[in-house]
């Protein structure tokens, strides 16, 4: 990867639904900075929307006076991005990411699989009435990845 660059933005907002659409654009504008091919980029974009979803739904029970807390880190090829809430917490984090488990049956159940299929690495901490902080990170496709250099 020819080009370095290195950013970080935080933003807070509101737990209301409309702001997934706010953070998904700002992580995929801040990602847009490097190179990145479209797919990561889609990747990128439904994993944020799936975690901050999340945050809305189920950390605040889709009341909208809780606070999320995006941070996007941007180091050279590699994307950090953590979403933090401050609601109702996770009791049972490895059941939560099984695929198809939900606490909602109307949901699929399928958000973490999306994470984990999309992303690199998805690290859950949580705690019951505390809230939760998911860490997805994404190392950037390289168009030259698989040719040796000679
Ligand atoms: P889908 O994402 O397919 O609509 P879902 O949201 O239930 O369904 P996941 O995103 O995989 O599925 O999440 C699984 C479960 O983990 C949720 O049903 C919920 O109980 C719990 N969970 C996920 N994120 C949070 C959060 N931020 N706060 C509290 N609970 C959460
Ligand atoms: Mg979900």
């Amino acid at each position: 990867m020819d080009k370095i660059v290195n950013n970080r933005i935080k933003l807070e907002f509101p737990s209301k639904g409309e702001n997934v659409a706010l953070a998904r654009i700002t992580i995929a504008a801040l990602v847009s900075q490097q190179e990145l091919t479209l797919n990561d980029l889609e990747e990128i974009k439904v994993a944020v929307s799936e975690a901050v979803s999340n945050a809305v739904i189920h950390g605040y029970r889709h009341q909208s006076d809780g606070l999320v807390t995006v941070i996007g880190i941007l180091q050279g090829e590699k994307l950090i991005i953590e979403i933090i809430d401050e609601g109702v917490g996770i009791p049972d984090i490895e059941k939560a990411m099984e695929p198809a488990f939900s606490t909602d049956p109307e949901r699929t159940g399928l958000g973490f699989v999306f994470m984990q299929s999309f992303m690199d690495e998805v690290k859950v901490e949580s705690k019951v009435n505390k809230g939760t902080k998911v860490t997805l990170v994404k190392v950037l496709s390289n168009e030259n990845k698989n040719i040796a250099v000679s």
